[in-house]
């Protein structure tokens, strides 16, 4: 079966997305830890990042950094940081989370964001990444 997030590659399931290549696509969290959580994924499935081919891997790596300079501009922080955890959605993904403090970087604590928030935000995103 199709994971949830081929099936928005797919769109089967909408995203507020943010960026995308031929390889790759980048989108809001849908419960975001911070304002701004980005994931980054190879729009082919691959459940394991460390399965993912040489190619493939590079690419993902150099997408999500040009999609967490953007991110930088409009979520300010100190840093933006990569997560890779991959329990729930068995499709490789990496995590952006703008932080100010390292109690940010807290996957049992949500911000509360209205799908208006989202949308306007994935907008400010997508327009300060340079691909
Ligand atoms: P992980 O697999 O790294 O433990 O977590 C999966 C992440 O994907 C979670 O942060 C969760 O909120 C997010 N997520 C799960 N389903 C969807 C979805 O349908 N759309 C979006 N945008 N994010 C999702």
């Amino acid at each position: 079966m199709a994971s949830i997030f081929s099936k928005i590659v797919a769109g089967e399931i909408p995203c507020y997305k943010v960026a995308e290549t031929d390889d790759c696509l980048a989108f809001l969290d849908i419960n975001p830890v911070v304002k701004g959580h980005v994931l980054c994924i190879p729009k082919k499935e691959v459940d394991y990042i460390f399965d993912l081919d040489d190619e493939l891997f590079i690419k993902l790596h150099l997408f999500s950094r040009q999609v967490a300079r953007g991110l930088k501009k409009v979520c300010p922080c100190i840093k933006v940081a990569t997560a890779v955890v991959g329990i729930d959605v068995p499709h490789t993904h990496i995590h952006l989370m703008p932080l100010n403090k390292p109690s940010d970087l807290n996957f049992t604590h949500h911000v509360e964001v209205t799908p208006e928030e989202q949308k306007a935000l994935a907008a400010q995103i997508a327009a300060a990444i340079e691909l």
